[in-house]
């Protein structure tokens, strides 16, 4: 027995001994750690090292810079997390190439649509035709007259490039281009109706999505909304008797993006501007989608088209640049001299006001109008609308035999077929209008659907496809010229990697 009062029990003993060694170990981790954190190379013998390397000419020295620096500072970050990261000059020189070309990469990118939406809000929108592109690339690349009247060789107005166009495609006395339509709504409000009263109905107070709500809008344009009606019938007489001394505006809103359907009863422009013409207030539609030509006789309902609404008798006119008109974003206001001159009168046009380059596409888009066959034949959103049920099959039945002869036997990769399906307008334009379209649908073997459909999505060009009942589909209509052979490429580089890559 010791009789030293230093005893210490043996489990504590125990327990020290084990403390040392563990400590023992922590401190070899230490220099281990240590000694992996003095391997990692310096940023300026990187630098000195991919110098003469062909890969780093065209990248600008700044990016390379931060790249290597953010490679070496992520293997320092992986060392201390008890990682061991390869080292070796080589490695981190091809990590930071690829780090600095993501870098430059625009993150603006081209996506190939083939969701059958055709005015897809996510995906831009309205694809511009060559007339507008080459306008586009006239007037930006120098000077132009946008606010210069070259005659009188003074000041002159920027609407005036679009000005006679809208008027003469829509019967209107006068117009105006804004940024977009939203702008336009706000714009026409805060001009007509400020700190005043706006009948609406209550079918009509619509959300355009992205947050666009009417009647947010006109708390924002400082009106006071009066909604009439209930939500599936609104007459006459329930904007009749709403009117107070107060009253500014009747407003009409084009429900663009849902029906009501059943027992519904709503007043039509032409009888609201006769209201207003006896009480002596102003009446506007916003019509959202606006269409230009009437394209009821290529089997796509009937949208109130803008010169329409302009024979009605509204005082304005609201419709967007880039729905069914198939141009740039921007907000449209047509109507009554007076009116319009008010508007272009508001310091908040200047806020709202529309840049060179959109008007230049606006421009020739309008004027592409001036003829049916060439809206029809050159404007990418009309092309699409109107593409006849055939011209899909065609294509969807081309690209399966394409896939087909690429991927032998087809069988083992995905179980591919066609289906008739609906392409949609979106955009909220033609609500719930279903197009026929003759789709590829696919089932692929090695991978799973999402997988597919995440694969399109992240390679170059982006394709973005949608999946229904378990299938991924491809909609042709909406594809562009000669993208259907990017689909069919894309399609087949993924299927053959098969699952093993993937993970
Ligand atoms: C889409 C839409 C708007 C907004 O138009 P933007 O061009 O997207 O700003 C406003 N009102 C209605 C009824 C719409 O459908």
């Amino acid at each position: 027995m010791k009789s030293s009062n230093h005893y210490t029990p043996p489990a504590l003993a125990k327990n020290m001994e084990e403390n040392m060694e563990e400590n023992m170990a922590k401190n070899m981790e230490k220099s281990m750690e240590e000694n992996m954190l003095r391997k990692i190379p310096g940023v300026d013998t990187l630098l000195q090292e991919i110098k003469g390397d062909q890969r780093f000419t065209h990248l600008p020295v700044s990016v390379v810079k931060n790249a290597v620096r953010t490679e070496l500072g992520n293997a320092r970050k992986l060392i201390v997390k008890g990682g061991e990261p390869d080292l070796s000059q080589d490695t981190l020189i091809s990590l930071a190439l690829g780090r600095a070309q993501k870098m430059i990469a625009p993150r603006l990118i081209p996506a190939v649509n083939a969701t059958g939406v055709v005015l897809h809000t996510n995906l831009g929108r309205a694809p511009l035709a060559a007339a507008a592109l080459e306008r586009i690339q006239t007037i930006a690349s120098g000077f132009s007259n946008l606010e210069f009247n070259m005659e009188k060789g003074k000041r002159g107005e920027r609407y005036s490039a679009v000005e006679s166009l809208l008027c003469e495609l829509t019967g209107a006395e006068a117009g105006l281009a804004v940024n977009n339509n939203a702008g336009a709504v706000l714009l026409a409000l805060d001009t007509l109706a400020r700190s005043r009263e706006v009948i609406v109905s209550r079918g009509e107070l619509v959300e355009i999505g992205g947050a666009f709500r009417i009647p947010d809008v006109m708390e924002k344009s400082g009106c006071i909304l009066k909604e009439v009606g209930t939500t599936n019938r609104t007459h006459l007489r329930d904007y009749e008797n709403a009117i107070t001394p107060d009253t500014a505006l009747l407003l009409k809103v084009h429900t663009s993006n849902y029906t009501i359907e059943g027992f519904t009863a709503s007043v039509p422009l032409s009888k609201l501007t006769e209201l207003g013409e006896m009480a002596g207030i102003a009446v506007m539609e916003d019509l959202g989608s606006g269409s230009i030509m009437d394209l009821s006789q290529y089997g796509l309902g009937k949208e109130p088209t803008a010169r329409q609404a302009v024979a009605s008798g509204a005082d304005v006119v609201t419709f967007s640049g880039d729905k069914l008109l198939g141009g740039p974003q921007a907000g449209l206001i047509v109507g009554k001299s007076e009116a319009i001159q008010r508007i272009k009168a508001n310091p908040l046009t200047r806020a709202l006001r529309i840049d060179k380059l959109t008007l230049a596409a606006l421009e020739a888009t309008l004027a592409l109008y001036r003829s049916d066959a060439d809206a029809l034949g050159q404007i990418p959103t009309l092309k699409m609308l109107t593409c006849p049920f055939k011209e899909t099959a065609a294509k969807t039945e081309d690209m399966i035999s394409r896939l087909v002869n690429e991927l032998e036997p087809l069988e083992t990769f995905a179980d591919v077929a066609w289906a008739d399906l609906s392409s949609r307008t979106g955009g909220g334009s033609y609500p719930e209008l279903p197009i026929a379209s003759r789709c590829m649908t696919i089932l692929p073997k090695e991978i799973s659907v999402a997988r597919l459909e995440k694969a399109l999505r992240l390679s170059t060009p982006a394709i973005i496809a949608r999946i229904e009942n378990g299938r991924l589909i491809i909609d042709p209509r909406t594809l562009q010229d000669g993208e259907d052979t990017v689909v069919v490429d894309t399609l087949v580089k993924i299927l053959k990697k098969g699952e093993k890559e993937w993970t």
